[in-house]
C-alpha cells in the first residue's frame, strides 16, 4: 500500500493517525485529507503532509485558502461529491474513516466498492448498515480493517484462527467515569463529568457515549457485523485499567487477549500494516512497574 486518505483528519482519531505518520513518514504517504469545518487545522496538516488533494465538506473554501493549499502542492475543494470520487482513484490504497456519526456511511461504502482497504474507526455506519458494508466489500473486493481498539484486539486474536471455533467474544470496557455510582449519585452528573474519561482521550461524542455505556452497546453491534458472530455470543466485561483491549474464547476453552497501551496510534497502525507488523516508536507496556 502506498497512498492513504484520512477522512476526519482534524478529529481525535485523525490527529492520532497524523501523529503516528509524522514520526514514521516511511509507513505510507498521505495523499488525501478531509475535514468538515475546521479549515485552519486542515490547512496546517496540508502544509506538513502535502497531500495531493484535500476536502472541506461542511463549509466553503475561499480563494486564499485554496492558494495556501496550492503552495503545499495540494488541491483544496469543498465539493463533497468530488471527495467520494477521489476515494476511488489510484492515489488512494487505504481509507482511514475517522469522521464522527453517520456521515461516514457513503464514503465507507464507496471506498469498499472501489476495492480499497477501509480502516474503519467510525462505528456508527457499521451499526446502521453493517450488511451493506459486507456486501460492498464482497462486490468491490475491498477489505474492512477495524480501528476501534476492542475490535482491533479481536481481529488480532482471530488472526490465523478458524471462525467456526469461536465460542465467545468478550469486549472489555473501563466502565467509564460513572462506574460504581449509585442511582442517586448518577442523577446529579452532567456533561463536564461525562467528558472526563478515566483511560482514553477521545472526541466529545464518543466520550459521552462511553460515560452512558451507549458506546459499548454500539460496539457489540459493530462486533456482530465485523466478525459474523451472533449477538448472544458477544459479552461485555468491566476491566477498569483498559490494558486488555478485548478477548476471544475458543471451543477448547482457551482465551486469547490483546494487550496494549491506551493509545489509538496502535490500532491505527495495525489497520495499516496488517498482515505485517511495522516497527514503531511508541510507548510500551511496563509489566515490572505497574504498566
Ligand atoms: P471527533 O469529533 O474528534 O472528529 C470528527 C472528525 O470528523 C473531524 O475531523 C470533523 O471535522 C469530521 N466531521 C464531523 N462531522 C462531519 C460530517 N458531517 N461529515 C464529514 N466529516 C465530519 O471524533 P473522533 O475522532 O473521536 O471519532 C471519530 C469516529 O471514530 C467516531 O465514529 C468514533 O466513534 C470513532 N472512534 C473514536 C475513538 C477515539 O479514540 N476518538 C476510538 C474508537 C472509535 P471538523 O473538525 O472540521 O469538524
Ligand atoms: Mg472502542
Amino acid at each position: 500500500m502506498d497512498g492513504l486518505a484520512i477522512l476526519g483528519a482534524t478529529g481525535s482519531i485523525g490527529a492520532s493517525a497524523l501523529r503516528l505518520l509524522s514520526r514514521h513518514p516511511h509507513f505510507i504517504r498521505v495523499n488525501l485529507l478531509s475535514a468538515h469545518r475546521r479549515v485552519e487545522e486542515l490547512l496546517r496538516s496540508i502544509e506538513v503532509f502535502r497531500p495531493r488533494q484535500a476536502f472541506l465538506t461542511g463549509a466553503k473554501v475561499g480563494p486564499e485558502q485554496q492558494e495556501r493549499a496550492r503552495r503545499a502542492g495540494c488541491e483544496l475543494s469543498d465539493d463533497a461529491a468530488a471527495l467520494k470520487e477521489a476515494l476511488g482513484n489510484g492515489a488512494v490504497d487505504c481509507v482511514l474513516l475517522a469522521v464522527s456519526g453517520a456521515a461516514g456511511l457513503e464514503y465507507g461504502l464507496h471506498a469498499l466498492r472501489s476495492g480499497k482497504r477501509l480502516a474503519i474507526a467510525n462505528k456508527e455506519p457499521l451499526v446502521i448498515a453493517g450488511h451493506l458494508f459486507k456486501e460492498a466489500a464482497r462486490a468491490g473486493r475491498g477489505e474492512i480493517l477495524p480501528v476501534d481498539s476492542e475490535h482491533s484486539a479481536i481481529f488480532q486474536c482471530l488472526h490465523g484462527q478458524r471462525r467456526e471455533c469461536i465460542s465467545r467474544i468478550i469486549l472489555t470496557t473501563s466502565g467509564g467515569p460513572f462506574h460504581g455510582l449509585s442511582r442517586d449519585e448518577i442523577k446529579n452528573v452532567g456533561a463536564e463529568q461525562a467528558l472526563k474519561h478515566p483511560t482514553w482521550k477521545m472526541g466529545k461524542k464518543i466520550t459521552v457515549d462511553s460515560a452512558t455505556m451507549m458506546n459499548k452497546a454500539l460496539e457489540v453491534i459493530e462486533a456482530r457485523w465485523l466478525f459474523d458472530v451472533p449477538l448472544e455470543r458477544i459479552e461485555v466485561s468491566v476491566h477498569r485499567q483498559s490494558i486488555v483491549h478485548s478477548m476471544v474464547e475458543f471451543d477448547d476453552g482457551s482465551v486469547m487477549a490483546q494487550l496494549g497501551v491506551t493509545d489509538m496510534q496502535y490500532p491505527i497502525l495495525y489497520a495499516l500494516s496488517h498482515p505485517e507488523r511495522w516497527k514503531a516508536e511508541l510507548p510500551r507496556l511496563d509489566f515490572q512497574n505497574g504498566m
